[in-house]
């Protein structure tokens, strides 16, 4: 029986744990903090995953919330002056549905499962000497390792990093106590663009207490939103700013949130990540290969939505691999080869998608976003920007694809006139600012 050792025990390494245990794999999983720390620590995400991602779950068993998580079915969209007031509104429904459950639960509850359905779960923080022995005595070695620093082992790959600094600072909460929106038929992604100064957006969610709703903040560092400094240093005062800005700069929204508290004490977290793409193979001191996945290899900003999607996507292609490797080494160019599949059908452009979102919106974006406030299918189109990444990167890029989407609701924007970006900044700057 091949034995496979998986560092992580987060979205990616349970999920490749369990495919591999059910396949007839000797399997360990080693995690550096046990169910219980987990599950009352602190956050380390607030992911939502698609349906067909989730579907990889379910085939495992151990989509443990089906039911009783929300499933988000619609985005409502609105872009926002700096004083609050919103320029355009957009709403749709999503051609692919997703659900947001507290990765605490996920990782506590499947360690938990893992270890008494007979798998190896050893708690230790792993570091080099230990992967060293690690790689001694297993077949396969997979570092799932998340954002943590055992990452830096693999090599940051110049040629494919769009990044060298955060774009954006990022606060998330989970946030219990907060109204509903009868006016919109759906359970929605409520995304809230601020022109160039960031965004912020709060997705149906479950966690300890049940269904609630989790909220990230994502403002471009040095813009009026960009209120999430060190000084930002306790629940409480997460709690007070998340509710000061959604009253001031989304203040048709505050009914909802006035009365809202956090889950618990710990579900909150402020940052900033730089998106990375790695080499996703190290060559140990004694020349044996460990192979990077999820995070550790394509670390991507929350405001792409993929994080955990992509990192779901190559654990799924590296289990096949394995599975169809049978017999033969798990060589350091069997392990690029598998990235390099993954990179060059999903990574590459969730980096691309990434960038694209943190930086000011494109002139096809912009139209597009425009002829979405007055045709239902354009709506359509602009809510799933996140479903199929590659697609929407071609109409927030280039002016043809977007045109060639207006082309086919042209009966719903018969007589539409768009401004142009700098028409738009131009009129909408004009209005009075609140001080
Ligand atoms: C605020 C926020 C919102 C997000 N929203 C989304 C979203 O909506 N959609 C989406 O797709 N993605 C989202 N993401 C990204 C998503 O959370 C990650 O991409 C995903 O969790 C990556 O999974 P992973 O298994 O690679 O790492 P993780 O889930 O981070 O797991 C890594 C595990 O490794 C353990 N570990 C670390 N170092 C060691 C060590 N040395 N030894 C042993 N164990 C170790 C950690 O304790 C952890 O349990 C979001 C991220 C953030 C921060």
């Amino acid at each position: 029986m091949r034995k496979i050792a998986i560092v992580g025990a987060g979205q990616a390494g349970m999920v490749l744990a369990f495919g591999l245990r059910d396949a007839g794999y000797d399997v360990t999983v080693l995690e550096t903090r046990t169910p219980d720390q987990i599950e009352h620590g602190p956050i380390l995400s607030t992911a939502m995953v698609f349906d067909r991602q989730l579907d990889q779950e379910r085939r495992l068993g151990l989509h443990e919330w089906e039911g009783r998580a929300p499933v988000c079915n619609g985005m409502h969209a609105t872009l926002r002056l700096p004083n609050g007031d919103v320029v355009l509104e957009v709403q749709g429904g999503l051609d692919e549905t997703c659900q947001g459950v507290d990765a605490r639960l996920k990782s506590a509850a499947w360690m938990r499962r893992f270890e008494r359905e007979g798998g190896r779960l050893v708690i230790a923080t792993v570091d080099v000497p230990l992967l060293e022995s690690l790689a001694e005595t297993y077949d396969l070695v997979v570092v799932a390792s998340g954002k943590g620093q055992l990452s830096g082992l693999f090599e940051r790959d110049p040629e494919r990093c769009l990044f060298d600094a955060p774009a954006r600072r990022i606060c998330a909460l989970i946030l219990k106590g907060v109204g509903e929106w009868p006016e919109i038929p759906y359970t929605p992604l409520k995304f809230h663009f601020g022109m160039e100064a960031g965004d912020y957006f709060t997705i149906p969610f479950y966690s300890h207490a049940g269904p609630c709703r989790a909220a990230v903040f994502e403002p471009v560092p040095g813009s009026h939103l960009d209120v999430w400094g060190p000084e930002i240093d306790t629940a409480d005062k997460a709690l007070a700013m998340a509710k000061r800005v959604i009253r001031d700069f989304s203040p048709q929204d505050w009914p909802q949130y006035e009365h809202a508290g956090l889950v618990d004490e710990k579900a909150w977290l402020r940052g900033a990540i730089t998106p990375t793409v790695r080499k996703p193979v190290a060559r140990l001191a004694s020349g044996r290969p460990v192979m990077a996945l999820g995070d550790a290899a394509i670390l991507n900003d929350p405001i792409s939505g993929a994080g955990a999607n992509d990192a779901l996507r190559m654990t799924e292609r590296l289990r096949k691999a394995i599975l169809q490797r049978e017999d033969r080494p798990f060589t350091d160019d069997w392990m690029q080869e598998v990235f390099e599949g993954h990179y060059q059908e999903h990574g590459r452009h969730t980096m691309r998608f990434t960038r694209i979102m943190t930086e000011p919106i494109t002139e096809p974006a912009w139209k597009l976003l425009q002829a979405a406030t007055r045709s239902p299918g354009v709506a359509r189109t602009f809510v799933n920007a996140y479903t199929d990444v590659q697609q929407s990167i071609r109409w927030m890029t280039d002016m043809e694809a977007a045109d060639e989407v207006l082309g086919r609701h042209a009966g719903e924007l018969q007589g539409a006139r768009f401004l142009t970006r700098a028409e738009a900044q131009e009129r909408f700057m004009q209005r009075p600012q609140a001080a």
